[in-house]
């Protein structure tokens, strides 16, 4: 997960402009009235954040929701700006889940329940595929908790996880640690996000498969570590530079951000210092 910028635009006045295209015949004359919402539903999506609990949906026919989704499939080429913002994080790290390469575009509101929105950038967040994992999960209406949106939620841009494990055990559990208090207003949404889009994709297992490199081939994911191999105090400092790096570079939610904060916990440290000779290395 990472907090990326709001695209500059809504995309509403390219939308409205579309829909007064008479060669458009699918969508033609059926979206005209709702092109004149556009501008206004951008802004109330704006005010709401996106926040499932408060954005207002439903007001809309089911001639205009074909005809939305339709758009949706195949935009006209006024409407390009969904085609590039699809593109805009290849080879990035996925905002949504903090895996890589996004190139797809996640509906934070989904398409579905909420086609007003369908076609508004702020509700179109490039995602990996993670987007097809997370399916319809969006809030839980019970406890208000909901998916954290990477362009409203500044709070992403923090470290939010780590993960406790026993580095003694041949296949460790990895445990969810939150890095946040419990009592924040955040603290159930990001539980929520990380149940419904983090653990759905395949984090656990990219993090026990470079788990496994670092005990038994760490040259290619700890650049120069046995330079740094002198003294306990030494390789922990050495660990915890790793993943400043990884941070700096990545943002602290990326996948490999959250594995290197792990590993640099002093216990985890010690117990790799003192097992190097051992593994082989
Ligand atoms: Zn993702």
């Amino acid at each position: 997960m990472k907090r990326i910028d709001r695209p500059q635009g809504s995309g509403s006045e390219s939308l409205c402009h579309a829909t007064k295209n008479k060669r458009l015949t699918k969508t033609y004359p059926i979206l005209l009235k709702f092109g004149l919402r556009v501008e206004r539903l951008a802004r109330h999506y704006h005010a709401a954040q996106g926040d499932p609990n408060l954005v207002r949906s439903g007001n809309i026919s089911a001639e205009e929701e074909t005809a939305i989704l339709a758009l949706y499939k195949a935009p006209p080429q006024g409407m390009s700006y969904i085609e590039e913002l699809r593109n805009s994080l290849a080879g990035e790290i996925c905002p949504m889940c903090g895996g890589s390469n996004p190139t797809t575009l996640d509906h934070y509101l989904m398409k579905q329940k909420y086609p007003e929105y369908a076609l508004l950038t702020y509700n179109l967040v490039p995602a990996c595929s993670c987007n097809q994992k997370r399916g319809e999960r969006l809030y839980d209406a019970a406890t208000q908790a909901r998916i954290l949106h990477p362009y409203y939620d500044d709070f992403m841009s923090n470290p939010l996880i780590k993960l406790n494990f026993n580095p003694g055990i041949d296949v460790p559990i990895f445990q969810i640690v939150y890095l946040m208090p419990v009592a924040d207003p955040n603290f159930r949404n990001l539980e929520y996000h990380v149940q419904n889009v983090i653990l759905r994709t395949n984090f656990l297992t990219f993090i026990g498969k470079r788990w496994t490199k670092v005990k038994f081939a760490p040259d290619g994911v700890l650049p120069g570590h046995f330079r740094h191999r002198s003294t306990q105090d030494e390789f922990h400092h050495y660990l915890l530079e790793q993943s400043a790096a990884r941070s700096a570079d990545e943002g602290c939610n990326s996948w490999a951000s959250i594995f290197f904060r792990s590993i640099s916990e002093r216990e985890v440290s010690d117990w790799l210092f003192e097992n190097y000779e051992v593994l082989g290395h």
